[in-house]
């Protein structure tokens, strides 16, 4: 039997449902492997106590007749965002150092019922502010392509494990960039579903217009399976989309199954392919518009003049509303209490929490937010922001109404070396420009492998944008363009990380 954790999810799921492996030598291969590579990697930032356990018990309900989901026995890892009562939640902060929260994450829920394997609880920057997973109060992740480079972020440990063959697939969360900028690092496939499409209650929250949680794969159609298990409406969460949603993974076997690309018609934004995209990752991307082309595609270029002030829209509504989300870390409800010496206030006592508990790009964003939101200054900048996000949403309505599948490069580079933007918080807010209009415009998107760069041989990731409720169609035309990679290249890449040591 090769080794199992170079299978893919629906590998296991298929190996599971023949009888040929036990869930519980699925989940001993992936925490062996953990045990091998997390001390190079840091991509965990705790792991289950009971992941053989719950194994056992898929095992033994499987061998009752009873299989909950085509995931049932299949290991996943958790970003450290979203709830989880069994495993210390610390959305990588100090501040919440130790906490085990008192409920699970409905996606936490619906992961357990559809009978997944916990492994672990992710790296991440703390609170998902970040581009490279070097904001973790706990520890760095190193990409396993290169491990002195980056794996992206903020969700840099979901992909990380997923790359490195420590879980099949993870979950992320999505405010700005966070679950496919991290995919496109580390050569795996990552979406972001439709704002609404997938419930946020549980999950830490960043800036409430704008947060998504969604999967981390090394597939199109892995990635799709983890979708249908999270998706669907929650009274919990009161921007819970009530609609269901049609089946993603029947949607990424169609996309396999199809001889071409016949009959789509792409989008390729103008705006997200110029400045600031290196020459390597644009070779690349040249290179998919000429397979998709060469594959019956049709290819238009679209002009979406608003993404320009995308990133700088994103930096005032993001801080704004993280600012407000972070108030209730007041050292009274969750985690950390610095009490200073003498006869401290309640204020005295808050102050030295939250200064001691936040990093430093947290305390950044804080101050951005509070500042953007305070009376006098809130129409200038918090009211003109609102007004870009409007207006990117109606260029991405109006683009839609020309193509069916937007794409841009995902990433503007491959994964940069650690330390080189951790100075710079502008160049590090400069690298979100091509992930951040999905979010500002509430739509899914899908970043997938297009192939290695011709220079540093690193990852270079496509991005596929849909319409809102349309995330069906990143699935149908992601899985048809993996299949052309792969015929392209002689192999999948997602599959063939390198060796970690
Ligand atoms: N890099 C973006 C930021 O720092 C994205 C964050 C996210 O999606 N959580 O805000």
């Amino acid at each position: 039997m090769s080794d199992i954790t170079s299978w893919s999810a629906h590998q296991i799921s298929t190996a599971l449902a023949a009888g040929e492996v036990s869930s519980v030598e699925v989940t001993k291969a992936y925490l062996d492997r953990i045990d091998a590579t997390d001390a190079v990697l840091g991509s965990f930032l705790a792991r289950s106590s009971n992941a053989l356990e719950v194994a056992k018990a898929s095992d033994d309900a499987r061998a009752s007749g009873i299989v909950s989901s085509p995931l049932a026995g299949v290991p996943v890892a958790i970003k450290d965002v979203l709830c989880t009562t069994d495993m210390v939640t610390t959305a990588g902060s100090r501040i919440l150092e130790g906490w085990v929260p008192p409920y699970d994450a409905t996606v936490v829920s619906k992961l357990r019922a559809a009978g997944m394997v916990a492994l672990g609880k992710t790296n991440m920057d703390e609170f998902a502010m970040g581009s490279s997973t070097e904001h973790s109060a706990y520890q760095v992740t190193k990409n396993p392509w290169d491990t002195t480079r980056a794996p992206g972020g903020s969700g840099g440990g979901s992909a990380a494990a997923v790359a490195a063959r420590q879980a099949p697939v993870a979950i992320g969360s999505d405010t700005g960039g966070s679950i496919r900028q991290p995919a496109a690092f580390t050569g795996s496939v990552g979406v972001k579903p439709t704002y609404g499409g997938v419930s946020r209650y549980g999950v830490i929250a960043l800036a409430s217009s704008l947060d998504q949680v969604g999967p981390v794969a090394r597939t199109v159609h892995d990635a799709a399976l983890v979708h249908d298990v999270i998706a669907g409406y929650d009274s919990h969460d009161s921007t819970s989309i009530p609609t269901p949603w049609p089946s993603m993974s029947d949607a990424a076997e169609t996309g396999a199954r199809a001889d071409d690309l016949s009959g789509v018609r792409f989008g390729v934004v103008k705006q997200l392919i110029g400045e600031g995209i290196s020459a390597s990752v644009r070779q690349r991307f040249d290179e998919a518009i000429e397979l998709i082309t060469s594959n019956g595609g049709e290819v238009v270029e679209i002009d979406a003049p608003h993404c320009e002030y995308a990133v700088a829209a994103y930096y005032l509504i993001l801080p704004a509303e993280a600012s407000s989300n972070l108030a209730k870390f007041d050292s009274v409800r969750f985690g950390l209490r610095v009490t200073p010496e003498g006869n401290p206030t309640v204020e005295d006592v808050m102050a030295a929490t939250r200064d001691q508990g936040f990093g430093d790009e947290v305390k950044r964003r804080i101050i951005l937010g509070t500042y953007a939101l305070s009376a006098g200054y809130y129409d200038a900048y918090y009211g003109s922001a609102q007004k870009v996000r409007t207006l990117i949403q109606r260029d991405f309505a109006q683009a839609f109404e020309k193509v069916d599948v937007l794409i841009s490069p995902c990433a503007p580079t491959t994964a940069f070396p650690l330390g080189s933007k951790l100075e710079d918080p502008l160049a590090m807010w400069a690298g979100d420009l091509t992930t951040i209009p999905v979010n500002l415009a509430g739509i899914p998107g899908m970043s997938i492998p297009m192939g290695l760069a011709p220079d540093d041989g690193l990852p270079v990731g496509l991005q596929l944008m849909a319409p809102a409720y349309q995330d069906a169609r990143l699935y149908e035309a992601g899985a048809t363009l993996e299949r052309l990679f792969t015929q392209r290249d002689g192999t999948m890449l997602s599959m063939n990380t390198p060796e970690v040591n």
